[in-house]
């Protein structure tokens, strides 16, 4: 996978963002830190990271995100949101109920595994191209999803809880596999990017691409 021709963006606005940077990396990708919306023109694909989701939402519509970012959801280019990044991704969002962009067809909880097991690690495995590959898993103050609209693929599973989806150009995982040394997640995403931007650049529009 040639990954040294595209340029990921990661929302730096709050939380882990250097994390997703460094995972970026390892896959051998260029990570640009996006403060400003001018700033996604610059890059193919883009991580909303883990953090927390009320105060990412704040700054998002302080500084102008969220109609830059369905613009560049518009154009085809992919998105990954982890855990927060997640919950500002979704259709519809509870605990409390709360803005989200909408861009893909999950309904989620937030802080949905109770006091206990706020966060938790355990070993799981994600479903990638059709292939079952071992990854851990680590869970901070997570989500669930509580909801599954039609057109969602699950691609993880802990239990029998949908973990990591994705819709079209729309990956998600309520995990942070940023906070593992295992680029496999990541790689499936710079795969996701490298494939829309080559048929950006051969012209076909976002709507008649099979992603
Ligand atoms: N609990 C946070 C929220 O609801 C998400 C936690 C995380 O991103 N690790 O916004």
């Amino acid at each position: 996978m040639a990954t040294d021709v595209v340029r990921i963006g990661v929302l730096a606005l709050q939380g882990d963002f250097d994390r997703h940077a460094k995972a970026l990396a390892r896959c051998g990708v260029e990570a640009v830190e996006v403060r400003k919306p001018e700033q996604l023109a610059d890059v193919d694909g883009l991580i909303m990271p883990g953090g927390e989701s009320t105060t990412l939402l704040k700054l998002m519509h302080e500084w102008g995100f969220v109609g830059a970012l369905q613009q560049f959801h518009a154009e085809g280019r992919p998105l990954f949101g982890t855990c927060a990044g997640l919950i500002l991704l979704a259709r519809d969002v509870e605990n409390p109920r709360q803005f989200a962009l909408g861009l893909i067809d999950v309904g989620v909880e937030r802080n949905a595994y109770g006091r206990q097991r706020e966060s938790f690690e355990t070993q799981g495995s994600v479903t990638l191209d059709g292939r079952a590959t071992p990854v851990e898993m680590v869970f901070i103050r997570a989500p669930r999803i509580r909801r599954v609209g039609a057109g969602v693929e699950t691609l993880a599973r802990h239990g029998d809880e949908p973990v990591m989806a994705r819709q079209g150009s729309v990956l998600v995982a309520t995990f942070h596999p940023e906070l593992t040394d295992d680029p496999t997640v990541h790689q499936y995403f710079c795969s996701m990017v490298v494939r829309a931007a080559a048929r950006r650049g051969a012209g076909v529009p976002p709507c008649e691409a099979s992603l």
